[in-house]
């Protein structure tokens, strides 16, 4: 496997790069290489993880810019969804972005399995977690390894497996050479959604006890839309997630809908929860269904 070690550090770097993008591009990039993120010597690793997140009176600013979060609370139990709702710049990203600890919060506490993340390493803390983000970063190797980024010791029948549940293996064996089919400038010849299916069958393969994942704002054929769907909720399942959330499907079946306005949370709770208390949900529910 030593001859993927190359492409695989690029990718590696890629990843970084598309972290830094949902992190917010140059800073967080900023961040990386200026203090190679030093974590404080009482940041430990974290072993196994249930998946229980807890935001308790978090607030956040960027710079000296005033709040772009204010007061957020809400906690999701281990293996459940919440959906981050809002209009754009309500803070969705950002929310994510101090999940990950790209970000700290200046004021409040962000807990998994009640353990504030400010002592969990990052890197130890990202490993727990599986990234579906809107561009997926492909590198210059076969489908098999980009499969196989997502665990680098899978072995072959490990990634097809992956790729069968992640509803990525027919387009997979249509391509001219299957999985060993090269993929080249970031995946030419392959369509944004199957690029997104590629992004699911990695992270299936890494099988992360916390998935993070920025749903898709553009469209994506039907076809390939709905095998999207049916992987992710497939991957969703019994995993604690973590959705920036657009389509109504995934918006409605979230265990915990936080609907954030500028940086606060206008209300949260179940989709009928909020449908029966007809407030902002509820408008921009019926706005969406036109
Ligand atoms: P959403 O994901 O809901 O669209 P974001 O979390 O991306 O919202 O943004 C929330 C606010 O924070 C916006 O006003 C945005 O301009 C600002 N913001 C986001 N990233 C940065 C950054 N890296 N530096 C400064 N301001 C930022």
């Amino acid at each position: 496997a030593r001859q993927f070690s190359r492409p695989l550090n690029q990718l590696a770097t890629q990843i970084n790069t598309m972290l830094s993008a949902i992190a917010g591009a140059e800073r967080a990039f900023e961040i990386l290489s200026e203090t190679k993120e030093s974590d404080g010597d009482s940041a430990d690793e974290l072993a196994a993880v249930k998946g229980e997140i807890e935001f308790s009176h978090v607030s956040f600013a960027y710079g000296d810019k005033g709040d772009t979060l204010t007061d957020l609370t809400f906690r999701i139990k281990p293996g459940q969804t919440v959906a981050l709702v809002g209009p754009t710049g309500a803070g969705k990203s950002t929310v994510v972005q101090l999940l990950t600890r790209f970000y700290e919060p200046n004021g409040g506490h962000i807990r998994i399995d009640g353990r504030d993340i400010r002592t969990i390493r990052r890197q130890s803390l990202r490993r727990h977690m599986g990234f579906v983000l809107q561009d997926t970063v492909l590198f210059d190797a076969t489908v098999r390894d980009n499969i196989r980024y997502g665990r680098l010791e899978a072995t072959d029948g490990e990634v097809e497996r992956a790729a069968e549940l992640a509803n990525a293996h027919s387009f997979i064996a249509k391509l001219p050479e299957g999985y060993d089919t090269f993929i080249r400038e970031g995946g030419s010849g392959i369509s944004q959604g199957q690029k997104q299916l590629l992004a699911i069958a990695r992270a299936v393969l890494a099988d992360p006890s916390i998935l993070i994942l920025d749903e898709a704002t553009s469209s994506i054929d039907t076809v390939t839309e709905i095998k999207i769907q049916q992987a992710l909720s497939r991957l969703m399942k019994n995993r604690t997630s973590v959705v920036v959330a657009h389509r109504l499907s995934t918006i409605r079946q979230a265990d915990l809908i936080v609907v954030l306005e500028r940086g606060k949370i206008a209300e949260q709770g179940s989709h009928e929860s909020l449908m029966e208390r007809q407030g902002v949900y509820w408008e921009l529910h019926r706005s969406k269904d036109g």
